[in-house]
C-alpha cells in the first residue's frame, strides 16, 4: 500500500529548481587559487571538509586532499562527529547537514549552501507525516536517513540503504508491522527482500527513478559483459536486472570484487570519483535515463547536489554563512531513532 495525503512534491521541486544556483565552472588556475584559500581557510577556522559520493569530484577531491572524508551521509556524520575539528563543513544536501548537527550538537556545521535539498526530504513534510503515524498507531515508524530532523524525531527507528533489509527483518521477526517513508522504491524492495507488513509513504528520488529498464536492456545488448550496479532508491523494473543491488558504499565495493571489466552504473554519476579509485582499472558508465518517459530533471545527477562547489565552500568558512542550526529539543529527539540504528549496527 503506498500512502501520502495531499501533497504534490514535483510541484515543490518544479519550484525549488527555478530557484537553483549553480556553481560557474571554475578554469584551472581558479582551481588551484580556491584549493589553497579553501585550505588556509580550514586551518584558520579548526574546520574540516566531508563531502557526499554524489558531489562534484572536485570537491572530493578537495576534502581528500584536506584530510577530510568522502563517504555516505551517516559514514560523514560519523567522521565529523569523531573528528577533532570545532566546525564541520557537510558538501551535500540539507539533511546531510543537520544529520551531522544531530550527532554532534556542540559544533558548528556549515554548509556551501543551505538550499541543496532533497526530493526525499521536500515529500515528506513532517506535520501530514506525523498525521499518517497518528493514523496507524500499531506500527514501527522506520524512516530513511533522507529525511529532515522532524521527521527523524517523529520515528522510532533510522535507516539508511545499507542497513535498512537488516533493521526491517528485525522488527518483521519480532512481529511488528511498519511504516516506512519516505522512499516507495527502496521501501518495495525491502518488503519484496522481507517480507515485511509495510506501509509505504509515495516519496521518490528524482535521480533514481528516472532510469529506465528498457534503455539499461538495450545498453547491455551493446556491452554483454557488463556488469549491472543498481541503487535500490531505482524503480523495480530496473533493480530487477542488476548484478549487485546496494547503498553507495556497498555498489562501489561491488565494483571492485565483482570480475567484469565495465559496470553500468544506475546511481549518481559523482560515485564514478570513488569507484574509479577502488577499480582504476576498470570502466564505468550511466545507466540510461531517456527514452520514453523521460523527464531529463536529473540526467544521472543530483541538481541539488551539484550546486556544491569550491566558490561557495570558501564563501561559507570565510563568512561563516549557511550555518545549520537545529532545534536542540528536536536534536534529542532525532538522535533516539538515529542511535538505534548505530547501536543495532554495532550489535
Ligand atoms: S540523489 Fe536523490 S536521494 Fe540523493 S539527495 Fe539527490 S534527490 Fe535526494
Amino acid at each position: 500500500m503506498l500512502t501520502k495525503p495531499e501533497i504534490d512534491d514535483r510541484i515543490i521541486v518544479q519550484e525549488h529548481f527555478a530557484q537553483e544556483h549553480l556553481p560557474s565552472a571554475l578554469s584551472e588556475e581558479e582551481v588551484e587559487a580556491y584549493t589553497q584559500r579553501i585550505q588556509t581557510l580550514l586551518k584558520e577556522k579548526d574546520a574540516v571538509l566531508v563531502a557526499h559520493y554524489y558531489t562534484d569530484p572536485m570537491v572530493q577531491a578537495l576534502a581528500e586532499k584536506t584530510g577530510g572524508f568522502v563517504s555516505d551521509s551517516l559514514e560523514m556524520a560519523r567522521f565529523g562527529a569523531r573528528h577533532p575539528a570545532s566546525t564541520l563543513i557537510v558538501a551535500g544536501v540539507r539533511f546531510m547537514g543537520e544529520t551531522a548537527k544531530i550527532l554532534s550538537p556542540e559544533k558548528r556545521i556549515l554548509m556551501p549552501t543551505l538550499e541543496a535539498t532533497c526530493s526525499l526530504d521536500l515529500g515528506c513534510p513532517v506535520q501530514e507525516f506525523s498525521a499518517f503515524c497518528d493514523a496507524h498507531p500499531d506500527h514501527e515508524v522506520v524512516v530513511y536517513a533522507n529525511t529532515s530532523a522532524a521527521v527523524k524525531a517523529r520515528a522510532d527507528w533510522v535507516v539508511t540503504s545499507s542497513i535498512a533489509l537488516q533493521v526491517v527483518e528485525h522488527l518483521s521477526d519480532q512481529g511488528k508491522k511498519i511504516i516506512w517513508a519516505p522512499d516507495k522504491h527502496l521501501g518495495s524492495y525491502v518488503q519484496k527482500q522481507t517480507g515485511a507488513d509495510m506501509l509505504l509513504w509515495d516519496g521518490a528520488c528524482i535521480v533514481h527513478e528516472e532510469f529506465k529498464a528498457k534503455g539499461l536492456r538495450d545498453l547491455k545488448q551493446v556491452y554483454p559483459d557488463a556488469g549491472i550496479l543498481v541503487h535500490p532508491e531505482s524503480p523495480e523494473a530496473v533493480i530487477e536486472l542488476a548484478d549487485a543491488v546496494g547503498s553507495t558504499s556497498q555498489l562501489i565495493r561491488a565494483a571492485k570484487e565483482l570480475p567484469n571489466e565495465m559496470f553500468i552504473v544506475a546511481t549518481d554519476r559523482g560515485i564514478f570519483y570513488k569507484m574509479q579509485q577502488a577499480a582504476p582499472e576498470k570502466t564505468f558508465i550511466e545507466a540510461p535515463t531517456g527514452g520514453s518517459g523521460a523527464t531529463c530533471r536529473s540526467c544521472a545527477h543530483c541538481p541539488w547536489m551539484a550546486m556544491n562547489g569550491l566558490e561557495n565552500i570558501a564563501a561559507a568558512l570565510e563568512q561563516g554563512r549557511d550555518e545549520v542550526t537545529v532545534d536542540p529539543e528536536l536534536i534529542e529527539k532525532a538522535r533516539l531513532p538515529l542511535q538505534r540504528m548505530l547501536d543495532f549496527q554495532a550489535g
